[in-house]
């Protein structure tokens, strides 16, 4: 179960900090009223994972009710407004060697990025295999949120989260990533246009991790040279005001232009296409 000082650090108390177990039924000796809830979420079992294996292993067994933990930033709202209310979290955010971006090693023009990668390691990367082609990314973290959003929130969240207003789900799509799924059946790759199936709803399963290898950009980020493949096809993610400036700046040879929000990617590609800018 989650621990007092684990509550504080995700600020999941409430008023006076106090855990629903320790809460004191009554106020002094031979008064019986019930124990009131003090904490905002309702309670759940709290399991620390040290590996992909074990957080898979950990989401098997604890059940559909059981959610991941990364950044946090988007699940401890909805638990404390008890819009969620998983009965188990499995903190993956210890687990060594998932934050990083780094070209495909079969040496296509691909780029991977890990599952706890925050926003703000692809703000500041200056990886010439991001540059090189996936210059949008940068450009497009730096309007995540604000600074302690961008320094906690992972990649891997913001995808498997899948929020309408997601920089990195509407890039996603636009860039035709593979989303890297790890459940108990070992690993499958899920195309972005397949793996949004709408606004907080994605085609991965309570008992898979998304993922170790969280997306495979498989195209260059310059959009009119990506034939965003699939754009068309996911249509769920509308583009937020943030990406609007980095499209734009991607656009900046062809006579598109856009001004408003949301742009769905439907719209980007007729409009790629009309410009002549898509293969
Ligand atoms: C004030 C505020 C402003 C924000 N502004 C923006 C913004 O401008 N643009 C934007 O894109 N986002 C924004 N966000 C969201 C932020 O980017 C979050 O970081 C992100 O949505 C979730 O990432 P997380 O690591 O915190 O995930 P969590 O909150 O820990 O998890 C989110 C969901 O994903 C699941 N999950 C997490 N990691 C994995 C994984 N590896 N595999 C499978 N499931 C997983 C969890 O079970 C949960 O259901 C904002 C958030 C806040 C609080």
């Amino acid at each position: 179960m989650l621990m007092l000082s684990e509550c504080v650090a995700l600020g999941l108390c409430g008023k006076y900090g106090i855990p629903n177990e320790l809460s004191p039924g009554g106020t002094g000796p031979g008064l019986t009223r019930p124990a009131r809830s003090q904490v905002k979420p309702a309670p759940f079992a709290y399991h620390r994972a040290h590996s992909v294996a074990e957080a898979v292993a950990l989401l098997a067994e604890l059940g559909e009710e059981a959610k991941i933990l990364a950044g946090g930033l988007s699940l401890v709202p909805m638990m404390n407004f008890r819009l969620a209310r998983p009965t188990a979290l499995v903190d993956v955010s210890r687990i060594d060697g998932l934050s990083y971006l780094r070209a495909d090693a079969a040496g296509a023009a691909g780029l991977r990025i890990g599952a706890l990668t925050t926003h703000r390691t692809v703000e500041t990367s200056r990886d010439p295999a991001v540059l090189n082609g996936f210059g949008v990314l940068p450009r497009s973290a730096r309007w995540i949120g604000h600074y302690p959003i961008r320094s906690r929130g992972t990649f891997g969240g913001s995808i498997a989260h899948a929020g309408p207003a997601s920089e990195w789900c509407l890039l996603a799509v636009l860039l035709a990533a593979r989303i890297v799924l790890t459940g108990p059946d070992g690993q499958r790759t899920v195309p972005a246009a397949d793996f949004f199936e709408g606004y907080y709803s994605t085609a991965s399963t309570a008992a898979e991790m998304c993922p170790v290898d969280i997306v495979h950009l498989q195209t260059p980020s310059q959009f009119s040279e990506t034939g965003a493949k699939g754009m068309g096809e996911g249509g769920t993610i509308g583009a937020p005001a943030a990406v609007l400036g980095a499209i734009n700046d991607a656009l900046s040879d062809t006579d598109v232009r856009f001004d408003h929000i949301p742009v769905l990617p439907q719209d980007l590609s007729a409009a790629l296409n009309q410009a002549g800018a898509v293969p």
